[in-house]
């Protein structure tokens, strides 16, 4: 029987191209997106045509009562997921002195209470099947901290301790919990970076030019396999060479 990936945030970018990559792998995905459902309606189908079954589902991660929801419609009318990416995540850049209290919050419930919702909910039915792969999306910015994002890095550092917690507390059960930190990929949250902020930093990443969304779906395919079975609590850095 295939085996049943959830991948939030997967209408667009790096969660597109991890639900296409674990679907070429024989898994049956679940495609979730907060709003574009059409977006995620597509990446679907190319998902089919790879012959598993994809199923797109719009929820926020960031509200517990919706991923609830969802977790629950899912085991009951798909199955238990023996993998979850928790991809889904947002950037709302701006200096620390200047960012909004909202600007902050919306950013943590996205990246960080969102991991947590759906890490907490499926790792409990992953822990009653006594076996699981968790994939957490960080980000070089919550290891090394990037000026205009004190949000998403104090997130994605965040995303780091709960990634490492669950690996402790699950561990036990088989269940493996690793994040990957991409530096900057060519996806829509990048795009819409000013063009010398681009420039500046392709200046500092020593394969000089940014990653591709399939380079870390990669990543995360094999972190969801049973090729990484004895890896668990890590963070893999895939950043070009730009944390060197
Ligand atoms: P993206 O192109 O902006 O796509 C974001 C995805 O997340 C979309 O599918 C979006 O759904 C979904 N999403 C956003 N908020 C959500 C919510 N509350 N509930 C459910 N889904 C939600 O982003 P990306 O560049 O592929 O990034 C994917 C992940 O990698 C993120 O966690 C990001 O922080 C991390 N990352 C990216 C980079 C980079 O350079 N791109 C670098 C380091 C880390 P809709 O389409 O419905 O809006």
């Amino acid at each position: 029987m295939a085996k049943l990936a959830i991948v939030t945030g997967a209408s667009r970018g790096i969660g597109a191209a991890i639900a296409k990559k674990l679907a070429a792998e024989g898994c049956d995905v679940v495609v979730n997106c907060v709003s574009s459902v059409e977006k995620a309606e597509a990446v679907a189908a190319e998902c089919r045509e790879l012959g598993v079954n994809a199923y797109p589902m719009a929820w926020n991660v960031a509200d517990y009562d919706a991923c609830k929801l969802a977790v629950n419609e899912i085991k009951k009318n798909i199955g238990v997921p023996e993998i979850l990416v928790n991809n889904a995540g947002i950037t709302r850049d701006g200096l620390l002195i200047r960012m909004k209290p909202e600007q902050f919050n919306d950013v943590i419930q996205a990246c960080l209470t969102g991991t947590f919702n759906m890490t907490s909910l499926v790792g409990a039915q992953m822990l009653r099947a006594k076996k699981g792969r968790i994939v957490n999306l960080a980000s070089v910015s919550g290891i090394a901290g990037n000026a205009g994002q004190a949000n998403y890095s104090a997130a994605k550092a965040g995303v780091i301790g709960l990634t490492k917690t669950a690996a402790k507390e699950l561990g036990s059960r088989g269940i493996t919990v690793n994040a990957i930190a991409p530096g900057f990929v060519e996806t829509d949250m990048t795009a819409s970076l000013p063009e010398d902020i681009q420039e500046g930093a392709k200046a500092r990443i020593s394969l000089g030019r940014f990653g591709k969304a399939e380079e870390i779906a990669e990543i995360a395919a094999f972190l969801a396999s049973d090729r990484a079975s004895y890896i668990t609590g890590q963070v893999i850095v895939a950043d070009g060479g730009m944390a060197l």
